[in-house]
């Protein structure tokens, strides 16, 4: 069952979403050659207990992370440790955290100094992808709608789209149905109602679709091994428009 978010659970969606977009934009401004990923993770942790917050992901069905740190050829549920990030590299943070009883889930994926001009289309038409479906989370529209735009943008660009990991329904929980995939044909699937919030994360691979996952239990790689790419945003469906709720406050 989708749940629709009554106005005063929204307002606590935002604040905790907001946070959550916060800290992500902080972990990623330190991404860098030289830097390790756990690294990155204890950072993550650090801004995480400062807000108050729980990091969602640390401990979820055992993972040791407080973020998910993927690289190049790695899609999602990369596990923090002691690969350095190179330059050339992309690098894939993801951040969940509960404060105030909800879930904020946001993902980008950082091109490290002198990216393959491929790599970096890879990026920003993931980041398009992303874009795009979240245009489609209105009122009166079907969820497959959201899947098609997703599906549409990666392939007229050369690139696949990843059918094994979706995005989710999102609040108390982090994953709340439905499941989102980012392919379909349009115009399937339940009609979208205001207030109902959704975890909209495209994973867009250079090569072809497949994945594998590593014996650590947790990384995901595609099979070929080429780079893949993956934006997330926690969004609120709306009557005319979706609302983006993982905006990092600026810095002023
Ligand atoms: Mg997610």
């Amino acid at each position: 069952m989708i749940i629709v978010k009554k106005p005063q659970e929204l307002e606590a969606m935002r604040v905790s979403a907001r946070k959550t977009a916060t800290i992500l934009h902080k972990v990623a401004a330190k991404v860098a050659p030289g830097v390790t990923t756990l690294e990155l993770d204890e950072y993550a942790a650090e801004l995480a207990r400062k807000e108050e917050g729980i990091c969602a992901f640390y401990g979820y069905h055992g993972f040791s992370g407080h973020i998910c740190a993927s690289v190049n050829e790695e899609i999602v549920h990369g596990v923090p440790g002691r690969r350095v990030i190179r330059d050339g590299d992309v690098v894939s943070i993801d951040f969940g955290l509960v404060y105030g009883g909800y879930v904020g889930d946001t993902a980008t994926t950082v091109a490290v100094g002198n990216v393959d001009p491929e790599w970096k289309r890879l990026l920003i038409t993931t980041e398009d992808c992303l874009t795009a479906a979240i245009g489609k989370a209105v009122e009166g529209n079907r969820l497959s709608d959201i899947s098609n735009a997703v599906q549409v943008i990666a392939e007229a660009a050369g690139f696949s789209v990843v059918r094994d990991f979706v995005g989710h329904g999102i609040g108390r929980d982090m994953h709340e149905d439905p499941q989102i995939p980012n392919y379909g044909p349009p115009g399937r699937g339940p009609v979208l109602k205001a207030g109902m919030t959704f975890a909209i994360e495209p994973m867009i691979n250079l090569g072809g679709h497949k994945t594998q996952t590593l014996n650590d239990g947790w990384t995901v790689v595609t099979k070929d091994r080429l780079p893949s790419a993956h934006f997330e945003h926690t969004v609120a469906v709306g009557k005319t428009k979706a609302e983006i709720l993982t905006v990092p406050e600026t810095d002023g």
